[in-house]
């Protein structure tokens, strides 16, 4: 589907409607595997980018051409007005949103200690995985479904706290804090809301700026030795927006190989 196609559920009673599921960062890495293996659950997927429109629109292909329902939709998630649009689309197309899956998220390659971050880093680490976050939650707040699920993305170097990681760490427990309360204030809403942690995970995000002998590094550190894949984590997803986690509410489930 297209935003530009006729056919919506919202106006069109004679379409069934799926669940639908908004992923943030769902162009590439991480976000393009929830987003198929949503699809593939059922669910109508609106699948978020920042400027990467060609792999946006790959990712729905591959969706539609599997027999799903999906929707590119750019939006840079740290600008409140593009998110509110970004809701308005997936309601204008699907007519509800179901599940949020808060995954668009930075890390700068080049991982300077503290001391050697610039303002420009730092700004924009936080305007994207915190702000961002910030943004999608609170409109998920006003018009996710009853019943609805929310999954936030934070990351296991909370807990390894290697140097080179700290305000990327920072934003993510900012992350992982937003998700702790945030489950109590939905409290009468019937929306659960929890954060998956991956480890290493082999994308770009994680790929970019490491030398091979690095990546080979990173990807023995967990006893069960190896990278995580995108698949694994969308599989952490999975399991977080179904009925089996339905009395998992506000907790971070670290997805690493037990890395930490
Ligand atoms: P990735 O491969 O770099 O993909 C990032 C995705 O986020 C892309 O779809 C990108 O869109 C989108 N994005 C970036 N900035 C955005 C913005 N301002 N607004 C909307 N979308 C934006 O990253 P990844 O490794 O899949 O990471 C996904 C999440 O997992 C992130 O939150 C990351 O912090 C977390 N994580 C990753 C690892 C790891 O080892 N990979 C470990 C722990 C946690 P475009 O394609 O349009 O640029």
């Amino acid at each position: 589907m297209t935003a530009s196609s006729t056919r919506h559920p919202a106006s069109d009673p004679s379409i069934a409607v799926a669940q639908v599921a908004i992923v943030t960062g769902a162009s590439r890495g991480i976000g393009a595997a929830i987003a198929r293996r949503l699809a593939r659950g059922g669910y109508a997927v609106v699948v978020n980018y920042a400027g990467k429109a060609a792999e946006a629109r790959a990712v729905v292909q591959a969706i539609e051409s599997a027999g799903g329902q999906a929707l590119a939709v750019q939006a840079d998630v740290s600008d409140a007005a593009a998110v509110r649009a970004l809701f308005d689309q997936a309601i204008e197309a699907f007519g509800r949103v179901d599940v949020l899956v808060n995954n668009a998220g930075i890390m700068p390659p080049a991982l300077p200690h503290l001391a050697d971050t610039d303002d420009a880093t730092f700004e924009r680490l936080f305007a994207v995985n915190v702000r961002g976050t910030f943004n999608t939650l609170r409109e998920a707040a006003a018009r996710l479904q009853h019943g609805g699920r929310i999954v936030n993305f934070s990351s296991s170097v909370i807990g390894l706290a290697l140097p080179g990681y700290a305000v990327y760490a920072a934003t993510k427990s900012a992350v992982e804090t937003f998700t702790h309360i945030m489950a109590k204030e939905l409290r009468g809403k019937n929306i659960r809301i929890n954060a998956v942690a991956p480890g290493p995970t082999a994308t770009d995000l994680f790929l970019n700026g490491k030398t091979p002998e690095t990546v080979e590094r990173l990807s023995k550190m967990a006893p069960l030795e190896r990278l995580g894949t995108p698949g694994d984590i969308a599989a952490a997803v999975a399991f977080l927006v179904s009925e089996d986690a339905g009395w998992v509410n506000g907790q971070t489930l670290r997805a690493n190989g037990g890395v930490v």
